[in-house]
């Protein structure tokens, strides 16, 4: 390939295994590098269209903001996932997980569904390499041509290796940073970027660490990552079914395969191998179906213009289902897939039902730590209480707080309204006075009053303590 290895570098070596492991690696166990055929084609198409959309979508959404809130922010430094403009924080530990579990779910539909599409189509791993460093990688080889007379299987010119890594780390480094974008926010980022990396030793640290992670995944790792390293492809064939979509080579037809089809004696496969050039990941589809296959159609494409030069019906390489291949009937609609759908609208129900009814700040009352109360020389009780109150609202607010029904005592502090940033938590204490009288058995029953004038107004039960006589 254009990094000075050879499109395939297969090598025979005594002690290779009986058959391939990988298909990225020779079966002397050294790397054989993939570099697919370019393919026009209607799926080619509608992929490069979607692949234009989703890097505008992954660079674009960090900096959408709704309400002042970021779109989406996975704020791990701050513990706090923004989705739509709703903060979630630590202790939404059921809205989360509800959150978590709807995604995973759903993601799961849409494997049993359409099988890997969701790697062939929209992972930003391969959106990236195929629709952006395999075709610079193709423009080097071109140059490669043009300018130095080599072929376009030749490694690459010395001069040209240089200026493709120069060219794959600043993209990487473009990259990298819309990658952060997700976990920091585009605010951050920008303040990261315009001070000087002595001030900001950390921030710059953990740019360099993920723009050098994104050179070599696109520059060396590449399809590894989807064979060795995403559990999503390890974890595929648990969710497939014979109904699956998958992409499929249409054996009964197209065997037995040849160059030439002799009066009846042939399927339609050419047995030219286009489809295998062409397939990103290394297989062949006509081997059957694959855990490495990504349902890409690359080799569709590849096929059917091989079948349209054949003057032969299109299909022998298409999208279809195991059950199709086998002469059964294809049930796109099917019990596993209404169970799915059953639970997730459960789930989601569930979330959207939790958030659309939750409060715009949450409050909660806990006993005072160390000494509970103390006996004042004026011979009241000194009692109180810890109030948390977090502020979930979007803005800032001012928090009141009141103990009605107080008939023989009274509420010293706080008296003045507590002002809580937005997102924010704030720990007061309370303090009481009131008679020894007003305790039986040592706790006196109250209602603590919360509210912040705009949409808050919440009493919670609480039970002072004080001394347990009267006296
Ligand atoms: S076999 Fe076909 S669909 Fe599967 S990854 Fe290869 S080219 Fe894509
Ligand atoms: S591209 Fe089609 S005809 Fe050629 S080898 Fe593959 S399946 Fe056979």
């Amino acid at each position: 390939m254009s990094d000075g290895v050879p499109e395939s570098n297969d090598q025979e070596s005594p002690e290779a295994p009986p058959e391939r492991v990988l298909t990225t690696l020779n079966q002397d166990g050294s790397r054989r590098w993939i570099r697919p055929r370019s393919v026009v084609g209607r799926y080619r198409r509608w992929r490069r269209r979607l692949a234009m959309v989703l890097m505008v979508v992954f660079v674009g959404v960090p900096w959408v903001k709704v309400g002042g809130e970021p779109l989406f922010l996975f704020d791990v430094l701050h513990r706090q996932f923004t989705f739509f403009g709703q903060t979630f924080l630590p202790k939404d530990t059921l809205l989360l997980a509800l959150f978590l579990l709807g995604s995973f779910l759903s993601w799961f539909l849409l494997t049993a569904t359409l099988g890997r599409a969701w790697c062939g189509w929209g992972c930003p791993q391969n959106v990236y390499l195929d629709f952006m460093f395999r075709p610079l990688d193709r423009g080097m080889e071109q140059l490669s041509k043009r300018f130095f007379g080599r072929k376009l299987t030749a490694p690459l010119p010395v001069v040209l290796q240089i200026l493709r890594v120069a060219i794959y780390a600043v993209l990487c480094l473009v990259l990298a940073n819309s990658f952060l974008a997700w976990f920091v926010g585009w605010d951050a980022l920008m303040a990261w970027m315009s001070s000087s990396p002595a001030d900001q030793p950390a921030a710059f640290g953990v740019v360099a660490v993920v723009s050098a992670a994104m050179m070599f995944d696109f520059l060396y790792f590449r399809e590894q990552m989807c064979h060795l390293a995403c559990p999503y492809g390890r974890i595929q064939s648990a969710l497939l079914d014979p109904d699956t979509m998958i992409v499929a080579y249409d054996s009964a037809r197209g065997e037995p395969r040849g160059k030439a089809k002799a009066a009846g004696q042939r399927g339609d496969c050419l047995d030219c191998g286009a489809c295998h050039r062409s397939c990103p990941m290394g297989i062949d589809i006509r081997d059957g179906l694959q855990m490495e296959c990504v349902t890409c159609a690359s080799c569709v494409d590849a096929c059917a213009r091989v079948m349209e030069r054949a003057k032969r019906p299109p299909g022998l390489v298409r999208y279809s289902s195991q059950a199709e291949l086998e002469g059964k009937p294809w049930r796109l609609v099917r019990p596993r897939l209404f169970l799915y759908i059953a639970v997730i609208s459960a789930v989601w129900g569930a979330l959207g039902f939790m958030l659309v009814s939750r409060s715009s700040a949450d409050v909660v009352a806990l006993r005072a730590q160390n000494v509970p109360y103390t006996r004042l020389d004026s011979g009241l009780i000194s009692t109180r209480a810890r109030v948390k109150i977090e502020n979930r609202s979007e803005e800032p607010r001012s928090y009141s707080i009141e103990i009605p029904d107080l008939a023989a005592g009274q509420l010293v502090a706080p008296t003045e309204p507590i002002t809580i940033p937005a997102g924010g938590l704030e720990n007061t204490t309370i303090f009481v006075e009131l008679p020894a009288s007003a305790f039986t058995k040592g706790e006196l029953p109250i209602g603590i009053r919360v509210f912040d004038g705009v949409d808050f107004d919440e009493t919670i039960d609480f039970r002072l303590l004080g001394p347990w006589g009267a006296r």
